[in-house]
Parts: structure tokens; C-alpha cells; sequence
């Protein structure tokens, strides 16, 4: 990975960050209360009604309703949260030629450029 690669990683990062959400996805359909709904008749259920579950740092899993007018916005910062994975892991391998030259250092080193 070359110098502007790396710094276009970090800078998708850097813009994903403050959208990611953390969690995984469910949605469900349901009928509502209403007998006479179409629902009710072998109808279309109502939904999606979505959900997202993660899972905390003592392992215990936390499952929240999403309202929604906030679908669209959820949907995107757990999109953003699997990018971010993504680039970091990216990241995390490139560090290597970063942290290990491939080569023995010279005796006279070249400043960076
Ligand atoms: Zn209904």
C-alpha cells in the first residue's frame, strides 16, 4: 500500500466514524390489533419493523427497536460500521511493511520524503 492509498483509507475511516452504528440487523412483520385488517384476511403483515442487536463488552447481546423514520439512517451507519471493518483490517495488514521493512535498513538512511 502506497503513501496515497493509506491516506485515502484514513480518510474514508475518518468520514464513516461518526455514522457507524454498531449492530447487527432483524426485521420483522407483524399483524396489528385491528381484526378487520387485511392483515388479519391472509394479507400482507405490517413492517419491516427492524431491530438491532449487538452484542456489549461483557457479552451480553442488546436489542433496540428502531423507529421508522429513523430506518434509513440506521441502515446506513451499520452499512458505515462493516466499511469501517473493512478499511481497518486493510489498515492493519499494510501496517506491517509500515512497523517491518522488507528490507535491512541501510547504513546511510534516506530521510522520507
Ligand atoms: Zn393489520
Amino acid at each position: 500500500m502506497n503513501q496515497r492509498q493509506r491516506e485515502r483509507l484514513l480518510q474514508e475511516i475518518q468520514e464513516l466514524v461518526p455514522q457507524a452504528l454498531l449492530g447487527s440487523l432483524s426485521e420483522t412483520y407483524r399483524r396489528c390489533g385491528n381484526r378487520n385488517c387485511r392483515c388479519h384476511a391472509g394479507g400482507p403483515k405490517h413492517g419491516p419493523h427492524l431491530y438491532v442487536s449487538y452484542r456489549g463488552p461483557a457479552g451480553k447481546t442488546t436489542v433496540y427497536y428502531v423507529p421508522e423514520a429513523s430506518h434509513a439512517a440506521v441502515r446506513k451507519g451499520v452499512e458505515a460500521w462493516g466499511r469501517v471493518q473493512v478499511c481497518l483490517r486493510q489498515l492493519g495488514i499494510a501496517n506491517k511493511e509500515k512497523l517491518i521493512p522488507s528490507k535491512p535498513p541501510a547504513r546511510t538512511r534516506k530521510r522520507p520524503s
